[in-house]
């Protein structure tokens, strides 16, 4: 269990009025500055996908900022998805929506219920975008698409092992650690090729891009070239043409501080939370 997760009940899924124009405030901003960005930097609307980073947020929350146009969420923590997956799954199966996998918490026995129906849902893409330990690869498996955070051969190959066994295919990204600050997960800048690679060339697994996290600096500069190297790396690896790195082409990168230097820079998945649900008051 996780220290914050005994004071905040993320399963509530009623809010206020004014908490909920608040967070559509914020996703009608956060979506204004992306396209923004788009034009600003030259790229075609809707390039760049918003991903709204909600941990520590309650179902309720969550619900405001889909309610407010978001169309893809992303979980740090497997315990975070655990608890709150099948009351989130049922109120969006209510509004017509399917939450990640196909069949994942409520919104599978809903669909069930109705298959007809099923096909012409929407689907929210569900990322995990924070650390993932081994044991937990289970419990995170059943419900997202992708995910973020795979940085290291042996952890691809213990998802791949779980994905072949239950006869799907996980998507994931590959974390670079850009920055280089040892606070950060993600694989070295210079084994990234080498990395993709092999990821892509493993059943059960879609390589479908890249993910980092902006360097924590004041200098423009130095946040600019970590996703500048980002985008050359992915670059690099779709030229190779090697064996499962066609679909190689996401970009996530870009949060509340540093969204319009990751756009410009090609970003293609933004991940925001604090831009559009106001600062945490958990870590
Ligand atoms: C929390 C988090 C975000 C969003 O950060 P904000 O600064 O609140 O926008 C993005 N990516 C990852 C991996 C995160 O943990």
């Amino acid at each position: 269990m996780i220290a914050y997760m005994d004071h905040k009940d993320l399963t509530n899924e009623i809010i206020d009025v004014t908490r909920a124009q608040e967070i559509a405030d914020g996703v009608h901003r956060v979506m204004d500055g992306i396209a923004q960005a788009e034009s600003g930097a030259g790229r075609s609307a809707g390039s760049v996908k918003l991903l709204a980073a909600t941990k520590t947020r309650d179902i309720g929350e969550i619900l405001a900022a889909i309610d407010a146009g978001v169309r893809m969420i992303g979980e740090n923590r497997p315990q975070e998805i655990a608890v709150k997956t099948p009351g989130l799954a049922k109120l969006l199966a209510e509004r017509g929506f399917d939450l990640g996998v196909v069949g994942a918490g409520a919104a599978g026995a809903a669909g069930a219920a109705s298959d007809s129906r099923a096909a012409e849902r929407e689907s929210i893409p569900f990322h995990l975008i924070g650390q993932l330990q081994a044991n937990k690869i289970g419990k995170v498996l059943p419900v997202v698409n992708t995910i973020e955070s795979v940085d290291s051969i042996e952890l691809a190959e213990k998802i791949a092992r779980r994905a072949t066994m239950r006869g799907i295919t996980v998507g994931v990204l590959l974390e670079v650690n850009e920055s280089g600050e040892e606070s950060k997960s993600g694989c070295a800048p210079s084994h990234a090729i080498d990395l993709a690679k092999r990821i892509g060339a493993m059943g059960g697994l879609e390589l479908q891009g890249l993910m980092t996290i902006g360097a924590h600096v004041d200098d423009e500069r130095v946040i600019r070239a970590g996703f500048a190297h980002l985008r050359r790396t992915r670059d690099q690896i779709l030229a190779s043409g090697a064996e499962g790195t066609a679909n190689c082409r996401e970009l996530s990168m870009g949060m509340t501080h540093d969204m319009d230097l990751a756009i410009e820079e090609g970003s293609t998945i933004v991940r925001v939370g604090t831009a559009i649900f106001g600062e945490r008051a958990f870590i």
